[in-house]
């Protein structure tokens, strides 16, 4: 059994080429005891596959390919994979996972020359829970997680400057899309949103502004927060839309960390919101439990009733920007983006993209405009 396998070339000019996955030749699919998936690419590339516990999946993240000519509909036959789903995972890299119907371990995995192309061949066999559960696990890369398009030195700088350092969070983006209602993605319009609040925070004296991902990639929990401390951030801002499966939601909210458990329909958009790390394949058992609630505790002391005054200063100068507010617009929940004990964090649910009133408002400048207008006021503020 192969516990994982990273397949790393070395050679520069490989490494940026744009990879083509031919759907044709892209397949999952039963074997006799097995299950038996095929990437059809153009060329060989750098990939890494592994399998993750709870719930069962196998990752395949592959170099320079884009995934957008597949169709999960008719990607998958047989038993033994439950579903499949695929996007940009960071800079360069895309991501397919395959949930597993039971336990199959990787049997083998390898490039093989076919034609004027490679295929990437993946074989499982059946294992034991136990078994599968004792080899899963991603490769040990500790730069992987890292966001890698982010300017070291840029960040330095930031970390070093005087001004009030806003950490700019648009949710989701790359293989996770968060909410999609209507034609629009939560993941694209909190980028949009996130990217034109930015300018307009760059615009005040004494205010830097910076994103967690400036493009449509995905990025872990766990790294918007390093980025922030990275960046020394004064304040992170995350920007969310949410979609309840009844239509008539409406309105803006700001959420803060919740001092106890929260109410049960935080807890239910929390894991709206966070489901993407598990859809995308973070290893979650990395993270140390112990250490997040040493930090929440910590949060809850300093830097929480710092953060309820700006979500309340918030909420008032959104009200005066004219943003149609939800009828309960403070919130608190247990999102990971809103644990840090360093900085003041908040949470923005620009509306919803369920109702159509609130997406079509979203949809349009002026509309995204009120919200950033009024963050930029809370901002100016705080920054003097
Ligand atoms: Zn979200």
């Amino acid at each position: 059994m192969i516990r994982w396998l990273v397949a790393m070339l070395f050679a520069a000019n490989l490494a940026a080429a744009q990879v083509a996955v031919d759907p044709e030749r892209t397949s999952i699919s039963d074997g006799w005891w097995t299950l038996e998936v095929a990437v059809g690419l153009d060329q060989i590339t750098p990939y890494r596959v592994f399998t993750l516990d709870e719930p069962r999946r196998l990752i395949i993240d592959v170099e320079g390919a884009s995934f957008g000519d597949l169709d999960a509909s008719t990607l998958l036959s047989g038993d033994r994979a439950a579903a499949v789903r695929f996007g940009p995972l960071r800079p360069g890299w895309s991501r397919m996972v395959v949930d597993l119907a039971e336990p199959l371990m990787i049997a083998q995995a390898s490039m093989t020359a076919v034609g004027d192309g490679v295929d990437l061949t993946i074989v499982l066999e059946r294992a034991t829970p136990e078994s599968f559960a004792a080899n899963a696990g991603a490769p040990p890369d500790p730069g992987w997680d890292v966001i890698t398009g982010f300017d070291p030195k840029v960040a330095q700088e930031l970390a070093q400057s005087e001004d009030f350092v806003v950490v700019i969070d648009p949710g989701h983006g790359g293989i996770d899309s968060g909410a999609v209602r209507g034609g629009i993605k939560e993941s694209d319009l909190m980028l949009l949103m996130a990217t034109e609040l930015a300018v307009m925070l760059k615009a005040q004296d004494g205010v830097q502004a910076v994103l967690t991902r400036d493009q449509d990639i995905f990025v872990p929990l766990s790294a918007r927060m390093t980025l922030a401390r990275e960046v020394s951030a004064d304040l992170l801002i995350s920007l969310h839309a949410d979609a309840l499966e009844e239509d008539d939601a409406r309105g803006a909210a700001v959420y803060t960390l919740s001092v106890g458990g929260g109410s049960a329909a935080a807890q239910r958009s929390v894991e709206r919101h966070e489901r993407g790390d598990l859809l995308a394949g973070v290893d979650l058992d990395a993270a140390d439990d112990r250490i997040a609630t040493a930090l929440m505790d910590l949060a809850r002391a300093e830097t929480g009733p710092e953060a309820r005054r700006i979500a309340d200063a918030l909420v008032a100068s959104m009200q005066g920007q004219g943003v149609l507010l939800n009828s309960n617009p403070r919130r608190e929940g247990q999102f990971t983006v809103l644990t840090a004990a360093d900085f003041p964090s908040i949470l923005i649910e620009a509306g919803f993209l369920s109702n159509a009133q609130d997406r079509a408002v979203l949809a349009t400048p002026e509309g995204r405009a009120r919200i950033a207008r009024a963050i930029r006021d809370t901002v100016v503020l705080l920054a003097r």
